[in-house]
C-alpha cells in the first residue's frame, strides 16, 4: 500500500478513517491531533506571556505514551516562551523495571532540553513496590497501592512546581477502556469525575482550588499509532510492562475493544464522543453534591494533603504497610 499523501510505502492503515500513511505523514498526523487537542481544550490560556508563562508538569514514565507526548509538546513549544514544561518521573521501587525506563526518560529530556525530575516511593514514603507486593496488608492488587502513591506524588510535585496543569500520556485506547469500564460498572459519579478532572476547556485556575487540573492531550490518538510514532522517530521509549501489573478486568475490556474495533472501525472514537457528552451531563447532575463534599474535605492529619477523612488513603496504606 502507498501513502495517500506522497505515494511512498505506507506504514499504517487507519481503518477508522481509511487513511494509508507513510512514516513521515503518520507522524505529522499524530502531531496535528495533539496540537488540535491543546487548542480545543484551551490548555494554553490567552493571558500566558513569556514573563508569566503557563507551567505544565508532564508525568513521564518512560513508556511510549508519555515519551511521545513529551516529545511533541516540547517541539511544539520549543520557541514559544509562554509555556514551561517540567517532566516528572516516578520510581516505584520495582527491580529491573523502572531503572531502564528512567534511563530512557533521561535521554529524552536531555535531547529535548526539558527540565526533568525523578522522585521515588522509597525516598518519599519509605516503601518500595517490590516489598508492598510481598506484604500486601490490604489484600488488594499491587496496582491499587501504586495508583494511590503515584497520584499523591504527581499532585504534590505539580503543586511544588506551581504547575498550572498536570499532563498525562493517556491515549485513545486507555480512555475508551476507562469509559467502558465506568459504563459497565454503572459508575456515574466516576464519569462525572472524569469530566471534571480531564476535559477542557479549562477555566482560569482559582488560587483556592484544591487540585491541579489534569489534561490528556494524547487522548485522540490510538495506542498503535503512538507506538508507531515512537518507532518511526526512534524515540527512547521503554516498552516492558510492569511485572506486577494485574488489572485483569481492564485487560478483558482491552481485548474486547480491540476485537470490536477490528470489526467496527471507529468504535473507540464514537465511544469517546458519546462518553464525553454523558460525562458532562453527569458532572452537571452531581455538581450540587460535589460542593457539599467539598466542605467536608480537610487536610490529612498526617501529611496535610486534601482528604474527605481524617487520614488520607495514602497515609492509611502506609500505616498498614508499616504494621505488616
Ligand atoms: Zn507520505
Ligand atoms: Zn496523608
Amino acid at each position: 500500500m502507498e501513502c495517500d499523501k506522497c505515494g511512498r510505502d505506507a506504514v499504517h492503515h487507519a481503518a477508522y478513517s481509511g487513511a494509508h500513511l507513510c512514516g513521515d505523514h503518520l507522524c505529522a498526523s499524530v502531531e496535528r491531533r495533539v496540537r488540535r487537542r491543546v487548542r480545543e481544550d484551551s490548555l494554553l490560556p490567552d493571558d500566558a506571556t513569556p514573563e508569566d508563562p503557563e507551567r505544565w508538569v508532564i508525568g513521564l514514565s518512560g513508556g511510549k505514551d508519555s515519551v511521545v507526548l513529551t516529545q511533541i509538546l516540547a517541539e511544539t513549544f520549543e520557541q514559544d516562551r509562554r509555556v514551561e514544561i517540567v517532566a516528572l518521573s516516578i520510581h516505584e521501587g520495582i527491580e529491573g523495571y523502572r531503572d531502564e525506563s528512567l534511563t530512557a526518560s533521561e535521554r529524552l529530556t536531555d535531547d529535548l532540553d526539558v527540565v526533568h525530575e525523578t522522585v521515588g516511593y522509597a525516598e518519599e514514603f519509605g516503601v518500595r513496590m517490590d516489598d508492598v507486593v510481598e506484604d500486601d496488608p490490604e489484600n488488594m492488587a499491587p496496582c491499587a497501592y501504586c495508583g494511590v502513591f503515584r497520584r499523591d506524588l504527581l499532585e504534590a510535585y505539580a503543586e511544588k512546581h506551581d504547575a498550572d496543569k498536570l499532563l498525562t500520556g493517556h491515549n485513545l485506547d486507555d480512555e475508551a477502556q476507562t469509559a467502558l469500564m465506568n459504563v459497565f460498572e454503572g459508575d456515574v459519579r466516576q464519569m462525572a469525575k472524569h469530566f471534571d478532572a480531564s476535559l477542557g476547556p479549562f477555566p482560569e485556575r482559582n488560587p483556592t482550588d484544591r487540585f491541579v487540573p489534569r489534561a490528556k492531550p494524547l487522548r485522540d490518538v490510538p495506542e498503535k499509532e503512538v507506538a508507531l510514532y515512537a518507532h518511526v522517530r526512534d524515540l527512547p521509549a521503554h516498552i516492558t510492562e510492569c511485572p506486577h501489573a494485574s488489572e485483569a478486568y481492564r485487560g478483558e475490556i482491552r481485548d474486547l475493544l480491540l476485537e470490536f474495533e477490528e470489526r467496527h472501525p471507529g468504535v473507540r472514537h464514537s465511544i469517546m464522543s458519546g462518553y464525553e457528552e454523558l460525562a458532562a451531563l453527569a458532572a452537571e447532575r452531581h455538581r450540587g453534591e460535589d460542593s457539599e463534599t467539598d466542605e467536608a474535605l480537610s487536610p490529612c492529619v498526617e501529611c496535610g494533603s486534601t482528604t474527605a477523612n481524617e487520614v488520607c488513603r495514602k497515609c492509611s496504606l502506609l500505616a498498614s504497610l508499616e504494621a505488616a
